[in-house]
């Protein structure tokens, strides 16, 4: 049996820091992050493909745009929330620390939950480094 895969690259700006974190990163900065949307079937559909590049677009940028596009992604608890909040500052918060790992399974739960059979997402934080998170 064959296998049918597709990825739609998304853009997308975001700040964040790490609490907990014995580095540079415990501090505010930001990523001009590139996340992959993979999605795969065994079988096309009629017209011949995996699903349209136009749907995934539409689902997972229209998602990120609004949730995540420069937007500070912080833990929860981290003590900054109060001060960026009182500023009006644009905050997506998580359960965990905002790394790439977690960005990347947080938005793999976004899509799937909004019906997008996605099989893996990547996100690359940079050039050089991605994270990935994928579920059976
Ligand atoms: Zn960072």
């Amino acid at each position: 049996m064959g296998n049918y895969a597709v990825k739609k690259v998304i853009d997308f700006c975001y700040g964040h820091r790490l609490l907990d974190y014995d580095g540079k990163c415990r501090y505010l900065h930001g990523h001009n992050g590139q996340l992959e949307i993979e999605i795969d079937t065994g079988t096309l559909d009629a017209l011949g493909m995996v699903i349209d590049f136009g749907e995934i677009r539409e689902i997972a940028k229209g998602w990120v745009d609004e949730h995540l596009d420069h937007k500070m992604l912080l833990h929860r608890d981290d003590p900054i929330v109060k001060v960026l909040q009182e500023w009006d500052q644009p905050l997506y918060l998580m359960e965990g620390n905002p790394t790439a790992e977690n960005i990347s399974k947080l938005i793999f739960r976004q899509l799937r939950a909004m019906g997008l059979h996605i099989s893996r997402v990547s996100l690359w934080e940079t050039p050089t480094g991605c994270a990935m998170y994928s579920e059976d």
